[in-house]
């Protein structure tokens, strides 16, 4: 297995065709995983692979980071499209999540004002009020949401908390609409069950729960680079399209990656 881990709190940048620049940032562990999902399909690993680092850094040294690398990036006049939350884990477990996010606010009006800041979550942390109150500031929060059956959820994104699509669900409800949905289509076997989110019954219930939160946009895309579950498949972009095109009768702006 040769999944990725990023070994700095700020990372890249990163140039892409659909991001533009982006700067990210690691609010976990530098050489291991922290997250409250294990999703078979995670490019940094198992949880319990890298167990022996569980150091995450401070509000203060997050900045500082942050601030050296923006301030060396401004000094190269590199671009920069957006700072994205992302790195070997779930974001909004560190326990300054919500500081951390106005001192980036605050860093990015400093030092490059039209940046965007992006959130990638898994929506587990949707509960806490603080959580949800940060992530309305950004202005990307993309949430995931892979499926609406617990069978699936507990198979694919193998949770540490519940295991209850429709509780995730109500959660991200809270955002009426201002946020992002993402989600990983996939399937393969794991520890001998079939994992597939791509049946039509999982389909049909996840517009359904798509429906429900109408957010601005829907970003769907498959497996890309290393799995910790070899047997997954990635999904064709034909396949990826022809979901997108449900989505988008629905009147929901759709982002097809592949
Ligand atoms: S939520 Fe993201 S970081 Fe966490 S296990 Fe899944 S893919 Fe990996």
């Amino acid at each position: 297995m040769s999944t990725v881990l990023f070994h700095e709190i700020a990372f890249g940048p990163i140039r892409s065709r659909r991001l533009g620049v982006s700067l990210g940032v690691n609010l976990l562990p530098l050489n291991g995983k922290w997250c409250s999902y294990d999703c078979i399909y995670c490019e940094c690993g198992y949880n319990a692979d890298n167990r022996d680092d569980r150091k995450i850094y401070s509000r203060s040294e997050v900045y500082q980071a942050l601030r050296t690398k923006l301030i060396a990036m401004r000094e190269e006049n590199s671009p920069l499209d957006v700072i994205t939350f992302a790195g070997n884990g779930e974001p909004t477990l560190h326990p300054d999540f919500a500081g951390i996010i106005d001192d980036t606010i605050a860093l990015r009006d400093e030092f490059y004002p039209s940046a965007q800041i992006t959130v990638l979550t898994n929506s587990t942390r949707l509960e806490d009020e603080m959580v949800v109150a940060a992530l309305r500031k950004v202005d990307n929060n993309c949430l995931k949401l892979d499926t609406m059956m617990a069978d699936t959820m507990r198979k694919l994104n193998v949770p540490a908390g519940h295991c209850d699509p429709e509780r995730t669900l109500s959660n991200i409800e809270k955002f009426e609409g201002d946020c992002i949905v993402q989600t990983m289509f996939t399937r393969g076997y794991h520890n001998g069950e079939r994992v597939d989110n791509t049946t039509e019954e999982e389909i049909a219930l996840w517009l359904d729960a798509i429906k429900r939160i109408h957010p601005r946009q829907v970003q769907i895309y498959t497996i890309d680079r290393k799995t910790p579950e070899q047997s997954l498949e990635k999904v064709s972009v034909e396949e990826l399209r022809s979901i997108g095109d449900r989505v988008k009768a629905l009147g929901i702006d759709i982002n097809v990656a592949g």
